[in-house]
């Protein structure tokens, strides 16, 4: 799924995220032991078949920055 952003993209979210999970209150590692990438790049606003789909939204859109977040495989 990665390959769908930039290198830049990543490395905000990385970045931005302070290692955590995006969910209220979860305090999983977004990079763990060994430094295994456990975080997971999803959208905010998600696709059609999803209850956070938003008919306006592009896909371009969809797969910008300010609709990205890092989740931990629970919140996912
Ligand atoms: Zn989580």
């Amino acid at each position: 799924m990665t390959g769908d952003y930039s290198i830049i993209t990543i490395k905000r979210l990385f970045t931005l995220s302070g290692n955590v999970c995006a969910f209220p209150n979860c305090n999983t590692d977004m990079i763990g032991e060994n430094f295994i990438i456990v975080g997971q790049i999803c959208h905010i606003e998600e696709k059609e078949t999803s209850a956070r789909f938003n008919s306006n939204r592009t896909e371009g859109q969809r797969s910008s920055f300010d609709n990205l977040i890092l989740l931990c495989p629970t919140h996912r």
